[in-house]
């Protein structure tokens, strides 16, 4: 019996302690809740048939009180403002979602609360259902503050929205491929630039078989673009040539950025860039050709005064070649020409237009060359004078022509008034002299005389010696009688053998001493011919005018005088009367 007692003791013992342990299991329970709950950073909360019953220490810091009988007694909506983001009515869409949790057993969403301050705030519910009889319910409710989060996503929104605008204004075509080379989002100037939508180019594949039908090219795009794949930090830009949805073909330039996951195409239209190019490089071969061509020598300088180009013509003309002179002044200009030079080299800096100047310059081997310089700037586009082009136009053989014809017109003239065998003037000059002279005496009131020589027996010369000594005997005379005139006295060759004097300011004293002076010096000196010398006599008819008389009246006179020295026995003067 005691041991049956004992026995039962026992067991009611060990019930009771299994009790005790339960109870105090329970309780540990309760206890980690109970810490959980109230050292949570999220706030939570039991509703208890629409009320709040029961909140902890984050619940009261999130929405501002410090009294948690005031949150008890008021309506989940009461802590929200009138309505939702969606507009809707935040009491009725309270219950709706209360309903929802009791109905699901839990209901998480996004809802707005009012702080006790008035400030509206996100959270992010969640309702779970503890118990749910008929009219009776009791609801978990955890709220997390997501207003960080909801800044975040707000920028984030907004940078999306920055980015669009980017892509959709920018003047870059831009793609947007995956990475099964699917296309995500071409932007308009993409379209604009190609005329193709994102629905016309599914592929990658579509689109280079659009933008580059023929085949060896798209060959060499696709290999361009595997070449880059490969090599994703060194992308590269590429210029190809592409068809447009239109049939045009431009010239783009595209760089693609490979992501793990996405790649980025940007394209630029260079049509207008490659036409200005291609003009250029047209242009530039037009001139090179002109260059090349020109007979001129030309130099182009830099604003500084070094070569930087000389022409063939140039080369040829001057001695040196461009590797000799690039970067070098060229030590052409003799010093008499450098003044002249630098300051057409100055009014050319300062006019900023062209000059032109006649010059000279040596070539490398030290001849001089005669040169007209024509000289003209280009400037940059800060309309600074970058280069200046020298023409240098080879004159020399113009000036020395210009010498003959000069030598030539003087010889005609002298010529035009000259006797060709003895170098005196000719009939037509004396002449002309002797009427000068008339008017200049009549002005002057003075006198003047004219005498008519002719050589006594000249036939008898010619037929004893010959023509050609007659000639020389000719000339012999002449030079005797000008080496006895006086520096004003003009002689000229009247005709044949007979020669006119003009003695402008003569007396008749002087007249006679004179006259008779080339008298004698005829007589006297035996005139030189090839033959050896001939003794000749000269007769002379004179008269003296003091401006009133004619030229031929005159000549008349001293033809009559001489007539009668002749008549007289020759080799002697006769003044006409
Ligand atoms: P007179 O004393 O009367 O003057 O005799 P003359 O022989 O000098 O005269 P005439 O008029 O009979 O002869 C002139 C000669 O002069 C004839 C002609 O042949 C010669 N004569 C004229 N012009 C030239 C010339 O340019 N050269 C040469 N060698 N003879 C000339
Ligand atoms: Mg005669
Ligand atoms: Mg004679």
């Amino acid at each position: 019996m005691t041991e049956k007692k004992t026995l039962e003791e026992l067991e009611k013992r060990i019930s009771e302690l299994e009790n005790e342990v339960q109870k105090q299991a329970l309780q540990n329970k309760d206890e980690k809740y109970r810490i959980l709950f109230e050292k949570s950073k999220d706030a939570i909360l039991i509703i208890e048939n629409g009320k709040f019953i029961d909140c902890n220490k984050a619940a009261m810091e999130m929405l501002g009180y410090n009294d948690k009988n005031k949150i008890f007694q008021a309506h989940p909506s009461e802590l929200s403002p009138d309505t939702q983001p969606d507009g809707k009515d935040s009491f009725v869409k309270a219950k709706k979602m209360m309903d929802y949790a009791l109905k699901n057993g839990s209901n998480r969403f996004e809802w707005n609360h009012l702080k006790s301050n008035g400030d509206i705030f996100p959270v992010e519910v969640l309702l779970t259902t503890i118990s749910h009889q008929k009219n009776d319910f009791v609801i978990h409710t955890i709220w997390r503050d997501i207003t960080k989060r909801k800044s975040a996503e707000k920028s984030r929104e907004k940078e999306k929205e920055i980015l669009s605008t980017i892509l959709e204004s920018t003047p870059y075509g831009i793609t947007l491929i995956d990475s099964q080379d699917k296309y995500l989002y071409v932007n308009p100037y993409f379209t604009q630039i190609t005329g193709y939508t994102l629905k016309d180019i599914p592929t990658r594949e579509d689109w280079f078989k659009k933008a580059y039908p023929e085949e060896s090219y798209r060959n060499k795009v696709c290999k361009a673009w595997g070449n880059d794949s490969n090599n994703s930090c060194l992308a590269k830009n590429h210029e190809f040539k592409i068809k447009c949805k239109n049939g045009q073909s431009k010239y783009i330039e595209f760089r693609s950025t490979f992501l793990k996951d996405r790649t980025i195409s940007v394209l630029t239209d260079i049509t207008q860039r490659k036409k200005v190019e291609e003009e250029l490089k047209e242009s530039e071969e037009r001139l090179q050709t002109i260059l090349s061509a020109t007979p001129d020598p030309i130099v182009i300088y830099n604003n500084v005064g070094e070569t930087k180009y000389l022409n063939p013509a140039f080369v040829e003309v001057f001695g040196w070649s461009l590797d000799e002179l690039e970067g070098k002044h060229i030590p052409f200009v003799p010093d008499d020409q450098k003044p002249i030079t630098s300051k057409k080299i100055k009014e050319l800096r300062d006019s900023g237009i062209k000059v032109q100047f006649e010059s000279k310059r040596l070539t490398k081997q030290g001849r001089s060359i005669d040169v007209i310089i024509s000289s003209s700037c280009i400037k940059n586009i800060d309309d600074e004078i970058s280069k200046l082009v020298v023409i240098l136009k080879d004159i020399s053989d113009q000036n020395q022509a210009k010498k003959q014809l000069k030598l030539l017109n003087l010889k005609l003239k002298h010529e035009a008034s000259h006797d060709p065998l003895t170098g005196t003037l000719n009939r037509r000059a004396i002449l002309n002299s002797l009427e000068k002279e008339l008017i200049r005496t009549k002005r002057r009131n003075t006198k003047l005389s004219i005498g008519l020589c002719d050589i006594d027996f000249f036939k008898k010369v010619n037929d004893e010696h010959g023509h050609q000594v007659g000639d020389d005997v000719l000339c012999s005379f002449v030079k005797v009688i000008e080496n006895t005139l006086r520096p004003y006295d003009l002689l000229g060759r009247y005709g044949g053998e007979e020669f006119l004097l003009v003695m402008p300011d003569s007396t008749v004293s002087i007249e006679k001493v004179i006259y008779e002076r080339l008298r004698a010096k005829t007589a006297d000196h035996k005139m030189v011919t090839r033959s050896g010398e001939i003794g000749i006599t000269v007769s002379i008819g004179i008269t003296c005018s003091k401006g009133d008389d004619t030229a031929d009246g005159m000549i008349a006179k001293a033809d009559a005088a001489l007539y009668r020295a002749k008549k007289n026995g020759r080799n002697q003067l006769v003044f006409a009367d």
